[in-house]
């Protein structure tokens, strides 16, 4: 059996009918640069994401990017991020002359760690941006405590983690003042190509962003302040229109997928259980908790990615690829060890969990048109890999 770790062909086909006449009606229109399609996905994300102002941009990237402009962030200006997370969170506050400064997860989530942001503020603290990694909130309660406490904004990097409610049931991504959104095709909501989203609540910001979004122009050829050409493609529009009315269903697929694994992992005796953070003397698999499942709110997980523990995590994963299961490692270095950020002077050791979690995670196919005997084929060869290592 095969089993990838994402097949993006079984979600186009499913879709090919809807997709490709609106294509051709975007071709035949020459609309190719925001347009109709655009302002139409601006209106449903702004009611999906509970934000009163949603903007729709070129990457998950550039909205970071976009979102620390609008703050007025200025070389020297330290902004706090995990050192655990997609590059691009780091990468736009360097790309400012800022200083990134980096904060360990928590154990469970691998999340950033909230007494870690307590930690790393200074008076030269401009911003915070805290990521919801793999699908579920980071803890917001505490984090916007200690932003409030210091007066610094919060940006929420959503990119993984769209549709996700926080343990209250707000939508992450609403509730700092700006949230960033990504559509790269990987994500629960992926575009034809590179995509991004905007949001805030604060009228202030949201006509700021709208206006950086195309060069900070208005009137034409009036630039009050400078931004970039940060636009989304029609065609990009077009095709998250049509793939939007499916989300909710998709998220909860990865939900019962997820679920799979946890009971399957349990019943073969293979794991010790979920938010376990130690492994046994039979070095068995740790899993992954929901922390927020327990309040109730329907999407307390959207598991972009869903993410084990294993002791010889290297060997497993050269197994499962000579069994044709697809598994990666998200992330294999953490910012604090990147060579670009060396001159930071970052301490290995102030960084425990991240480290451990860098030498120990693995993500296991979790897309939702996988079947279920695809995900007892992989728990079955990681049984294998166990009991014959
Ligand atoms: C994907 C991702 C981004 C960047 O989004 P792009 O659309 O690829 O630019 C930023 N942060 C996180 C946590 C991501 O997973």
């Amino acid at each position: 059996m095969n089993v990838p770790l994402l097949d993006l062909k079984l979600q186009y086909a499913t879709l090919q009918s809807e997709i490709e006449p609106m294509m051709l009606n975007i071709a035949a229109s020459q609309v190719m640069i925001l347009g109709p399609e655009v302002k139409k996905l601006e209106e449903t994300l702004a009611d999906y994401c509970d934000c009163r102002h949603a903007i729709a941009v070129s990457s998950g990237t550039d909205a970071l990017l976009m979102a620390l402009m609008a703050l007025d962030i200025q070389p020297g200006d330290e902004v706090i991020v995990p050192t655990y997370s997609f590059f691009a969170t780091a990468g736009v506050v360097a790309r400012l002359n800022a200083v990134p400064i980096f904060v360990d997860a928590e154990p469970i989530t691998l999340n950033i760690s909230p007494e870690g942001i307590r930690k790393a503020i200074t008076s030269r603290t401009k911003a915070i941006i805290p990521v919801h990694l793999y699908g579920q909130s980071a803890n917001l309660d505490a984090i916007m405590a200690i932003a409030a406490e210091h007066n610094i904004p919060v940006i929420e990097d959503a990119a993984q983690s769209i549709g996700v409610q926080y343990s209250d049931g707000r939508k992450v991504g609403s509730i700092g003042a700006i949230g960033c959104y990504s559509f790269y095709p990987t994500k629960n909501l992926g575009a034809f190509g590179d995509a991004g989203l905007v949001t805030t609540n604060d009228d202030t910001l949201g006509t700021k962003l709208r206006l950086m979004r195309d060069h900070g122009m208005n009137p034409r050829y009036y630039h009050k302040f400078v931004g970039g050409n940060f636009r989304m493609d029609a065609l990009q529009g077009g095709v998250l229109n049509i793939k939007f009315p499916h989300l909710e269903q998709w998220h909860e697929q990865r939900r019962k997928n997820a679920e799979l694994y946890i009971s399957l992992f349990k019943e073969h005796g293979l794991s010790s259980g979920e938010g376990v953070l130690e492994f046994d003397a039979e070095n068995r698999v740790l899993l992954p908790k929901a922390v927020y499942k327990e309040s109730g709110v329907k999407n307390y997980h959207i598991y972009n990615q869903f993410i084990i523990r294993v002791e010889k995590r290297d060997e497993l994963r050269e197994f499962l690829k000579e069994k044709n299961i697809g598994a990666e490692i998200y992330y294999p270095i953490p910012f604090h060890r990147q060579e670009c950020f060396a001159h930071l002077q970052c301490r290995d050791e102030d960084y425990p969990v991240a480290n451990k979690a860098a030498a120990t995670t693995l993500a296991l196919p979790v897309f939702p048109e996988l079947t279920k005997e695809q995900i007892i084929y992989v728990v079955e060869m990681i049984k294998e890999f166990v009991h014959g290592s």
